[in-house]
């Protein structure tokens, strides 16, 4: 069984301290998400972010605070590998912690994952969407932008198994969608996984502009 939280438990140790390179990830993280809350990508106390750290650790931020109000030191540390605290704590981390685990697992060059709600990508993109020839593509790694690309989605679901099995299918875009929720990115540090938000969200903003169908 899955235990992210135990109510009322304290840390019975000192909790593990974020390495050199994590500490400097999640204070990026911390001003991305300010950026993307004021881009109102999470309203409330929608959207979660985490930072891969060495072995198992990853840290992940806290269920019910805005996140365009996060500090470095709100994250919680998780093993990826069982997909729970290394202890019990008071606060509880995101409602899709099992999420951030699975990339993790899934991708060793992924040292972030972004979870946000863009409007636009939220609205347009459901299955079989896709983007072709366009400039911005090259956010998602690609060399040129004469393509048709595929952008991965499935409804949404609070099935976490479900969806860590999705992701090992999306690999090369490092991105999925939950139609009528949001969208998960990761990369190699937190710009990159919050670069291909921002291109998607753009892409699909021109969409919503264009008289073309
Ligand atoms: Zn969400």
């Amino acid at each position: 069984m899955v235990i992210l939280w135990q109510k009322n438990k304290p840390a019975l140790y000192p909790l593990p301290v974020p390495s050199a390179l994590a500490k400097q990830d999640l204070k990026r993280t911390t001003d991305l998400a300010t950026q993307s809350a004021n881009r109102q990508w999470h309203p409330a106390t929608g959207g979660n972010f985490s930072v891969r750290d060495a072995g198992d650790l990853c840290w992940v931020s806290p269920s019910g605070k805005h996140k365009g109000m996060l500090e470095w030191t709100d994250f919680l540390p998780v093993d990826f590998a069982k997909a729970e605290l290394v202890q019990p704590c008071y606060v509880k981390p995101s409602d899709e912690t099992a999420l951030h685990c699975a990339v993790y697992r899934a991708d060793p060059s992924a040292r972030a994952v972004m979870h946000v709600h863009p409007p636009h990508t939220t609205a347009l993109v459901g299955a079989g969407f896709t983007l072709s020839n366009n400039e911005m593509l090259k956010a998602f790694g690609y060399k040129t932008h004469e393509l048709n690309v595929t952008i991965p989605s499935l409804p949404n679901t609070q099935d976490m198994e479900k969806l860590g099995l999705e992701v090992k299918l999306n690999l090369e875009l490092k991105i999925l969608v939950l139609e009528d929720h949001g969208v998960y990115a990761w990369g190699p540090n937190p710009d990159e996984a919050m670069f291909r938000i921002e291109a998607l969200e753009f892409l699909c903003q021109l969409r919503s502009l264009s008289p073309r169908p």
